[in-house]
C-alpha cells in the first residue's frame, strides 16, 4: 500500500505541474484531496493493514497529503497572480494620454448678420414674421405685379415645382401674405431662404434674404430714407457713406438701390467695387399702389415701403468673404473664425 501511495503522489504532482489555470488546480484539489477523492479512499483502507504497519503508513500518507496541500495552495497563488498581471497589462489605461476636446458650435456667420440686422429693425418696431419656401406663382409674382410674360419675370430664373408653385426666388411673397390677413399698420421684416438657379462665386442656388414692409398713414420716401439709413449706420459703422440711386422693381414705385462707400477700399476704388467705391447692398421703394390693390388697401388712404436684401451678400462685405460658396460647405475651419 506504501507503494500505491507513492504513485498516487508522483501522478498529482505531474498533473499539478501540467494545470495552466486556477480552475484546474482546484479541479485537482477535488480530485485527490476532497471527501471522495482519491488520497482519502486509500487511507480508508488503513484497517486492512496489520497493526504494526499502520503507524508507518499513517505517517507517511500525512506526509504526501500536506506536501499536495503545500504545491496546491501555491500553484493556486502562482496562477492568481499571474492572471492579475495579465490583466494589469491588458487593461492597462495611460493616464498621460491627452484628452479629445469637445469642438464648441458657433452661430453661423449668416444668422448672426442676421439677428444683427433683425435686433437694429426691432429698435424700429419692426416684428419678424416667416412664410413658405414652397410657394404659390400668385404670391411669388403675379400679386407682386409680376404677372405671366412680363418681361420683369427674367430678372429671375425660378425653379419651377409645378406650372403654378415656385420654390420662392424672394422672401417678398411673404408681404402680400401678411398683408391679406392684417389691416395697417404693418411693420414686418421676413427672414428666410430664397432659390434661384445660379451657381458661382457671388450666387448659390439657394440663399437668404430679409424682407422689410412698413404701411401705414402718411408714409414718405423720406421715411423709406431716414430707417434705412439708421439700419446702414447702426451695422456698418456711423462714419459710412451711402447713397441712394433710383432702380426698378415690379412692386415698388419709386424704387432706389442704396450702395454704400466700399468696404474693401473705401471709396478709393478695388476689384471688390467693381473700381467705383461704391457697393450696392440693397433694393428698396415704395409700395406700388397695384400691389396694395391686390390685397385690398386703399392706396389713396395708405402709403408704405419695403426693402429687401442677401443675407449672405452682407456678411461678405462686412466680414470681407470673398466666395459665397463658403457659407455652406460647413468646413469648420471656416467657420470658427466667427
Ligand atoms: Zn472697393
Amino acid at each position: 500500500m506504501i507503494g500505491a501511495l507513492e504513485e498516487l503522489q508522483k501522478q498529482a504532482e505531474a498533473e499539478i505541474n501540467r494545470a495552466k489555470t486556477e480552475e484546474e488546480i482546484l479541479a485537482i484539489k477535488t480530485k485527490y484531496l476532497g471527501r471522495k477523492g482519491l488520497l482519502t479512499h486509500l487511507l480508508r483502507n488503513i484497517k486492512e493493514l496489520s497493526p504494526d504497519e499502520r503507524p508507518g503508513f499513517g505517517k507517511r500518507s500525512n506526509e504526501v497529503k500536506e506536501a499536495l496541500s503545500e504545491q496546491i495552495e501555491n500553484s493556486i497563488k502562482e496562477k492568481a497572480s499571474q492572471k492579475k498581471s495579465k490583466a494589469l497589462i491588458c487593461e492597462k489605461i495611460d493616464v498621460t494620454l491627452p484628452g479629445r476636446g469637445v469642438k464648441h458650435g458657433r452661430v453661423h456667420p449668416v444668422v448672426q448678420v442676421l439677428e444683427e440686422i433683425c435686433r437694429i429693425f426691432m429698435k424700429l418696431g419692426f416684428s419678424t414674421v416667416e412664410g413658405p419656401e414652397i410657394e404659390l406663382d400668385y404670391y411669388n409674382f403675379e400679386a407682386l405685379n409680376i404677372p405671366k410674360n412680363h418681361p420683369a419675370r427674367d430678372m429671375q430664373d425660378t425653379f419651377y415645382i409645378e406650372e403654378n408653385i415656385v420654390l420662392r426666388t424672394h422672401t417678398s411673397p411673404v408681404q402680400v401674405r401678411i398683408m391679406e390677413k392684417h389691416r395697417p399698420p404693418v411693420r414686418i421684416l421676413s427672414p428666410g431662404r430664397v432659390y434661384r438657379p445660379d451657381s458661382d462665386i457671388t450666387h448659390t442656388p439657394m440663399f437668404h434674404q430679409i424682407e422689410g414692409l412698413l404701411v401705414d398713414r402718411g408714409v414718405t420716401f423720406g421715411d423709406l430714407k431716414g430707417a434705412l439709413t439708421t439700419f446702414i449706420k447702426q451695422f456698418f459703422g456711423d462714419a459710412t457713406a451711402l447713397r441712394f440711386r433710383p432702380s426698378f422693381f415690379p412692386f415698388t414705385e419709386p424704387s432706389a438701390e442704396v450702395d454704400i462707400q466700399c468696404v474693401m477700399c473705401h471709396g478709393a476704388g478695388c476689384r471688390v467695387c467693381g473700381h467705383s467705391g461704391w457697393l450696392e447692398i440693397l433694393g428698396a421703394g415704395m409700395v406700388d399702389p397695384e400691389v396694395f390693390k391686390n390685397v385690398g388697401y386703399d392706396a389713396e388712404e395708405f402709403t408704405g415701403f419695403a426693402f429687401g436684401l442677401g443675407l449672405e451678400r452682407i456678411a461678405m462685405l462686412k466680414y470681407g468673404i470673398t466666395d459665397i460658396r463658403l457659407f455652406f460647405e460647413n468646413d469648420w475651419r471656416f467657420l470658427e473664425q466667427f
